[in-house]
């Protein structure tokens, strides 16, 4: 539909204001009429085709925290090297040093899924299983490269000129959408496991 005519009568967006920098609505449809000549591909395959546009979505979001956390990673060893404390930088310590080497070991470990998704995507295959292992891989690399940034750089992770408690909410998003890792783990349990529905 075009949506500049529709908002506003069978169509209502409104902003939420959220933790981090999305452009963030709900929306309400009320008797939205959508002329058959809008309709895209064949009827009945509608749900079909939002599946598979999810299993894309999935591998877009899986690559954008492989690239986040390379982000988190890049800042931290940088950091790391260049603050010194009682004469030697911090990185210096195996304390510091370990989070930060794990970090990347996962994060390469979701880059492999994440073209592994890809690769079978792009070739027309049943990609459930892989998108869904490269969302959650990634969500999880990412997430973890954050807080290890954050704990790099002390009480600097919490000040807003370093980007850096900026990107670790922005980071926190990719447990919940855009679908959460709890219903990851049921997908995978179900329909790669064989084992019973949960819900
Ligand atoms: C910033 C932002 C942007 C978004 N953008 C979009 C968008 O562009 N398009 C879009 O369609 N959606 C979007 N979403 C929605 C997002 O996809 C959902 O928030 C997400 O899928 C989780 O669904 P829910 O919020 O309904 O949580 P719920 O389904 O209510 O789940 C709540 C909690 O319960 C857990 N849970 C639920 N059921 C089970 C179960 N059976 N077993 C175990 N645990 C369970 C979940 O894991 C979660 O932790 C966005 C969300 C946010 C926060």
């Amino acid at each position: 539909v075009d949506m500049r005519l529709a908002q506003g009568t069978s169509m209502t967006i409104t902003p939420i204001r959220t933790m981090m920098n999305h452009s963030t609505t709900q929306i309400f449809f009320d008797d939205l009429r959508v002329p058959a000549e809008n309709l895209i591909g064949e009827e009945g395959q509608g749900f079909r085709y939002v599946l598979s546009g999810m299993n894309a979505e999935r591998i877009l979001i899986a690559a954008e925290c492989v690239g986040d956390a390379k982000w988190f990673i890049a800042k931290a060893t940088a950091y790391a090297k260049e603050r010194v404390l009682f004469e030697r930088p911090i990185g210096q310590n195996q304390g510091v040093q370990f989070p930060i080497a794990r970090a990347y070991a996962q994060m390469r470990a979701a880059e492999l899924m994440v073209r592994e998704a890809a690769a079978q995507y792009e070739a027309g295959g049943d990609v459930g299983p892989e998108a869904n292992m490269a969302k959650l891989i990634a969500a999880d690399a990412s997430w973890f490269a954050a807080d290890m940034c954050v704990q790099t750089f002390g009480g600097f992770g919490f000040a807003e000129e370093y980007d850096i408690e900026r990107k670790f909410r922005e980071a926190r998003l990719y447990q919940v959408a855009p679908i959460s890792t709890n219903l990851i783990l049921s997908y995978l349990a179900e329909h790669v496991l064989g084992l019973p529905r949960s819900y």
